[in-house]
């Protein structure tokens, strides 16, 4: 077929067009090449020179930036950790506890608390969640801030002043639904460390009941479920949830 019938005219004349092109793109080319060495050698010479600005700027901020890591990393650590006394409470009455504030909210929580949570905390690092605090020990003023706010029908129920196991520095509330896996991990986990959910309805809150406390309970949960039959279980049931709503008063 002739080119006409294509092109309805005369071709035109492809000849010059791509070796103008690749004289261009080759001086191009050199150009990129020559502009680029420069910069090299230009960059390579101010380097030389401790007191680049560019250079100590960039020191600077990765300064910053571990300084910043090493921060957050200390603020999950008993090693610079100044306790506290605090007056907390358990079941009434005063009692004086120390405590040392965690995380990069400075969260206080009671001492041996602390200890097993941190531990805790290594662990479930290791297995890829980062467990964070949303509470820990409370002082009578914001346990009463708390109780009247719930009482207004703001925020979670809270225990009487004097009655939660976040005076007495037992109790934490860890963040279940902002970190991912944080949950499963503590109903997997916890236990080892001592930790115990004890408010059926805050999958947040647990309390420090020290390591064979916390083992028996679940292993004794397992083993009653067990043993018990239908019947047995429905009958329990009833007295198990008045009591529950008798302790969980004392609690949050
Ligand atoms: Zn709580």
């Amino acid at each position: 077929m002739p080119l006409v019938a294509v092109y309805g005219h005369t071709p035109p004349t492809p000849i010059l067009r791509p070796r103008r092109l690749g004289t261009r793109a080759r001086v191009l080319v050199s150009a990129i090449g020559l502009a680029a060495l420069v910069m090299v050698v230009a960059r390579a010479g101010a380097a030389r020179t401790d007191l680049d600005p560019a250079e100590s700027e960039e020191d600077a901020a990765l300064a910053a930036l571990i300084a910043a890591e090493e921060a957050r990393a200390a603020s999950w650590s008993l090693a610079a950790a100044v306790p506290v006394e605090r007056i907390g409470y358990r079941r009434g009455h005063r009692r004086s506890i120390e405590v040392v504030a965690l995380g990069p909210q400075a969260i206080e929580v009671e001492i041996s608390t602390a200890r097993a949570f941190l531990a805790m905390r290594e662990a479930a690092r290791a297995d890829g969640v980062e467990l964070q605090l949303e509470s820990g020990f409370r002082t009578r003023e914001e346990q009463a801030e708390l109780y009247r706010a719930w009482r207004r029908g703001r925020g979670n129920r809270a225990a009487r002043p004097g009655r939660s196991n976040h005076q007495s520095g037992r109790a934490l509330d860890i963040a279940v639904n902002t970190v991912p896996g944080a949950r499963e991990w503590l109903e997997e986990n916890a236990r080892r460390f001592g930790f115990k959910r004890t408010v059926k309805s805050e999958p947040w809150h647990w309390e420090y009941v020290e390591v064979p406390r916390a083992r028996k309970a679940s292993k004794g949960k397992k083993a009653r479920k067990h043993r018990r039959g239908k019947a047995a279980r429905k009958a329990t049931r009833k007295a198990r949830r008045k009591s529950r709503r008798a302790r969980t008063a004392q609690r949050r």
